[in-house]
């Protein structure tokens, strides 16, 4: 796996602990734990690993708070979490999901640890490869509000393009449907092939996989522009942070 760190590991100072809010989903949260380990030996070698505090909530309060529309206790909820997390001894926070990033201003208000927020990492790396025309797929929340899209928009300075109204309805489907209950199916994929070769046709660079269990269905070799995958790019953001002092703080 290629690394793209942007400073070396300072080996002078400990690592730091990366506090990883996940469960939403967990088959996603899988992939982080995975991302972070890996991510850690790559760069320090022999046995080292990622030092990880998580909590792991149970989804299906979450999105049943979510279909009542009710965003208010969600933040709550994920705000005393993550605070837990901080009490229980994380040095930053990981908020393992774009889409529960519409309640990241709360959580970070909540605690006094760095967030390193998810399209920040992915942002930054997008820029740092020149790419400035992306294509976004994820969640109807991630695709359509602002607290994602104005962000890559108005902080980053990118030109973000999404899906026509019946292919963001069909991949926010997919992703709950799916890809959290850890269906990976064929015919899904070549559908998510056919919206990212259009996302390409109407000029898109490159695609931001903006759903953290997308990655689990869909590989560089399924599109003809480069994907960022923020559930890769987010662990290594947060591993760089945690053993060099880069990074949010
Ligand atoms: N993991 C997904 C994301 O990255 C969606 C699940 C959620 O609603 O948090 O947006």
């Amino acid at each position: 796996m290629t690394q793209h760190l942007p400073t070396k590991p300072n080996l002078n100072t400990p690592m730091r602990t990366i506090g990883l809010l996940g469960g939403m989903s967990w088959e996603s949260t899988v992939e982080y734990y995975r991302l972070l380990n890996e991510t850690v030996r790559a760069e320090l070698g022999g046995l080292h690993s990622a030092k990880v505090l998580m909590y792991s909530v149970d989804f299906e309060e979450l999105v049943a708070l979510k279909h009542k529309g009710d965003w208010a206790q969600i933040g709550r909820l994920l705000a005393e979490v993550s605070l837990n997390l901080e009490k229980g001894g994380a040095d930053c926070l990981l908020i393992a999901t774009n889409t529960m990033h519409k309640v990241a201003d709360v959580i970070a208000l909540s605690i006094n640890i760095p967030l390193i927020h998810i399209a920040d990492a992915t942002a930054e790396e997008i820029k740092r490869q020149g790419v400035k025309r992306v294509g976004l797929l994820g969640t109807r929340f991630t695709m359509e509000e602002s607290f994602y899209k104005d962000r890559l928009i108005h902080q980053h300075g990118l030109a973000v393009q999404v899906p026509n109204s019946e292919a963001r309805n069909w991949v926010h489907d997919v992703i709950y449907d799916e890809l959290c209950l850890g269906q990976i199916r064929l015919a899904s994929r070549d559908r998510f092939r056919q919206i990212i070769q259009q996302l390409a046709d109407a000029g898109a660079e490159a695609v931001i996989l903006g759903c953290t269990e997308i990655g689990l269905l869909i590989k560089p070799e399924d599109s003809p522009v480069p994907l960022f995958d923020t559930t890769a790019i987010h662990a290594r953001a947060a591993v760089a942070w945690a053993i060099s002092g880069s990074g949010p703080s």
